[in-house]
């Protein structure tokens, strides 16, 4: 039977989907695991519901929003049943009561300040709420996150905070040419990444390696990522605009 009408981003969607997953599962056995080994995100700021709802009937089972705001408003439009929701987006502290046991995972934990304030509002709230730890790519470019070498310490520090839990590493990566200078950027997060994990420390559990974008999933699941944060080649460039 012949769709009506039917806009055409939905087939893009679906297209772009299909070729993802496809790429991300290479990758994935490629660097010795199985496909279903890496979570896909799609990344949906600046996307309306209507879509975001497409790719969710299209199997995607998580979700990442940058701003608290926006999250919020389009929260109720979509079909978030057996869907993760996380925040990637960097995070003020005067946002965080908002936020805190609305998404499963808060991605951007960058300062010791912000994880308190978390942690402040999951007690008030009854809740654990599992967070990863922002770490800078290793460049100026980046304005958050701790640096690698300060990661494990810091990391320690949190998983010392009450009522929250660190789930793992999050890494935005600068847009690179040389896809070499690149690889070594994700293999050196990777590397922090186990060493934390062979501690085995309380409350660090570090299943989540969240690194790879639209422009870069494939070397950093290579490096060992288990979630990519991908957005504009699912849904297409973002269209941004004021609405003030
Ligand atoms: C926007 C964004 C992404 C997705 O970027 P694309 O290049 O569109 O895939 C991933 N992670 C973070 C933190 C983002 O802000």
């Amino acid at each position: 039977m012949e769709k009506l009408s039917a806009d055409p981003k939905f087939t893009d969607i679906e297209e772009n989907l299909k070729v993802i997953r496809e790429r991300v599962g290479d990758a994935a056995v490629r660097s010795g695991r199985k496909p279903e080994d890496v979570h896909l995100m799609a990344v949906t700021k600046t996307v309306a519901p209507v879509y975001i709802n497409h790719a969710l009937s299209c199997g995607i089972d998580l979700i990442g929003e940058n701003r608290v705001q926006e999250f919020l408003e389009k929260e109720p439009d979509l079909n978030l049943e057996g869907v993760s929701a996380h925040l990637i987006g960097h995070l003020q502290t005067n946002k965080v009561k908002k936020i805190v046991g609305k998404v499963d995972v808060i991605q951007s934990v960058d300062s010791l300040n912000l994880a308190r304030e978390i942690s402040k509002h999951a007690k008030n709230a009854g809740i654990t709420q599992d967070i990863l730890v922002e770490i800078n790519a290793g460049c100026e470019w980046s304005k958050f996150g701790f640096e690698p070498a300060e990661t494990p310490e810091r990391v320690a520090e949190i998983a010392e905070i009450e009522a929250i839990r660190v789930r793992g590493l999050m890494s935005v990566a600068p847009i690179c040419e040389d896809k070499r200078e690149l690889l070594k950027i994700f293999e050196n997060i990777y590397n922090i990444f186990v060493d934390i994990k062979a501690k085995k420390s309380d409350n660090i559990l570090m299943d989540i390696l969240s690194m790879g974008m639209s422009g870069d999933y494939e070397e950093a699941i290579l490096s060992g990522a288990n979630l990519v944060r991908v957005g504009s080649a699912i849904f297409g460039p973002r269209i941004y605009y004021d609405k003030h």
